[in-house]
């Protein structure tokens, strides 16, 4: 009864002074470990969500704690205004996995990330003859909740009439090949997720996105590639355009990039757009999410190097496959990228129903746009974890 009043206190709390943009979900959690979370019940979860793609080294971190803790009594912040160290090496870091040579600018947020693109971009068409600053999406891509970055979701369900109005030059196609069609002379930049995480884990076809980076090069388009959710090792890669076989002009990372601490950053090939005054952040590149992120970047690399994250998305895809062939009343098809997968429901199965019924049976899981269940499990999680996890899965399913 204790604990039932305590949750209550506290939910009537939320609900009187949080503003209601969530449909929360009112359970406590106290702490995790790695992919198990633990609520005020004791009862015990299997997150396969990962807080939405972003504690990608797992809850509760030892070491990743110890390196907050240890820079925390150092300093946290001081402002860009003065070098810091840390963001120096976590540049350093990012640019050895990229593979080749980008300059960065640190944000706080996924939006945030893809509001400095899309400054870095209109900057750029500025400085053409034309003019340029059109800047193109795709049809169910996710690009943030800024003004700006709901426009350029290409979901107009997101562009409502209470914001409005919206700025111009923004537009979106079906696919890759409507998007082309729409180009013209004003157009400076093409933005696309690899996979599109929100809309419902719809991976790109590969030839396609070439043909399409192929084009844009052609015409001095820049392609902006939001790897916020697809990004930092996700999908087996440090860059999911490395399995694409292309290098964008512009990347975004944020959500898995700092395990769990707030960290964005856009990734540009194009170093000599942005001039001192042209875009800043208080806290972006903070000492405290950089040496954080630099932890979670070592200890991903390591993983990915020693063979584990192949395991992990390897034997985490097979139970996937299983769930599917065991269920084809429920689930029609999978799709993703490594551990970013979906399994699209049946039309007459809710996908958030599904979700409710493994929460009840221990299994966090997420949904996604077109009846979908999504799996975003923390990438360094264990076998013993996942089979666990499965387990009641079926359980939920029966
Ligand atoms: C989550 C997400 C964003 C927005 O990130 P925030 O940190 O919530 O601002 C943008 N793009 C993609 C692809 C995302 O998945």
């Amino acid at each position: 009864m204790g604990f039932k009043k305590g949750i209550y206190m506290y939910e009537k709390l939320d609900k009187e002074l949080v503003l209601s943009t969530y449909k929360r979900n009112y359970v406590e959690f106290m702490y995790g470990k790695n992919a198990t979370l633990f609520s005020k019940e004791s009862k015990e979860f299997i997150d396969f969500t990962s807080g939405v793609g972003v504690v990608s080294v797992g809850h509760g971190n030892e070491k990743v704690a110890q390196v907050i803790y240890n820079q925390a009594k150092k300093i946290t912040h001081i402002s860009n205004l003065f070098l810091n160290k840390s963001q120096v090496l976590l540049a350093q870091k990012i640019n050895s996995l990229v593979g080749y040579n980008v300059g960065i600018f640190f944000a706080n947020s996924g939006a945030e990330a893809n509001e400095g693109a899309i400054k870095l971009a209109r900057k750029y068409g500025n400085q053409t003859k034309n003019k340029r600053y059109k800047i193109i999406t795709l049809e169910n891509s996710f690009h943030g909740r800024t003004i700006a970055t709901i426009k350029a979701t290409g979901q107009t369900n997101f562009h409502k009439n209470d914001f409005a109005p919206y700025p111009k030059g923004f537009s979106f196609g079906k696919n890759i090949d409507e998007v082309m069609s729409l180009v013209d002379e004003k157009t400076v930049a093409v933005m696309i997720e690899l996979v599109q995480g929100e809309g419902g884990v719809n991976p790109l076809e590969r030839k396609k996105v070439q043909k399409l980076s192929k084009f844009l090069k052609q015409k001095d388009i820049l392609l902006i590639v939001d790897e916020v959710q697809t990004g930092v090792f996700r999908s087996g890669e440090f860059l999911a355009s490395k399995l694409y076989g292309i290098k964008p002009d512009i990347t975004t990372l944020a959500k898995g990039l700092g395990g769990g601490v707030p960290i964005g950053a856009v990734l540009s090939r194009r170093k000599d757009i942005f001039s001192i005054g042209d875009h800043g952040s208080t806290f972006g590149g903070n000492f405290l999410v950089c040496s954080a992120s630099l932890e979670v970047l070592k200890i991903l690399n390591k993983y990915k190097k020693s063979g584990n994250l192949e395991k992990n998305i390897k034997y985490f895809n097979k139970k996937l496959d299983k769930l599917l062939e065991k269920y084809p009343n429920l689930f029609s098809k999978k799709q993703g990228l490594g551990l970013m997968q979906g399994l699209r429901c049946q039309d007459n199965v809710s996908a958030s129903k599904l979700m409710q019924k493994a929460f009840k049976n221990g299994v966090l899981v997420l949904t996604a746009g077109q009846n979908t269940m999504r799996f975003l499990p923390p990438l360094t999680i264990t076998k013993k974890e996942i089979d666990k996890g499965f387990k009641r899965l079926e359980k939920a399913f029966q």
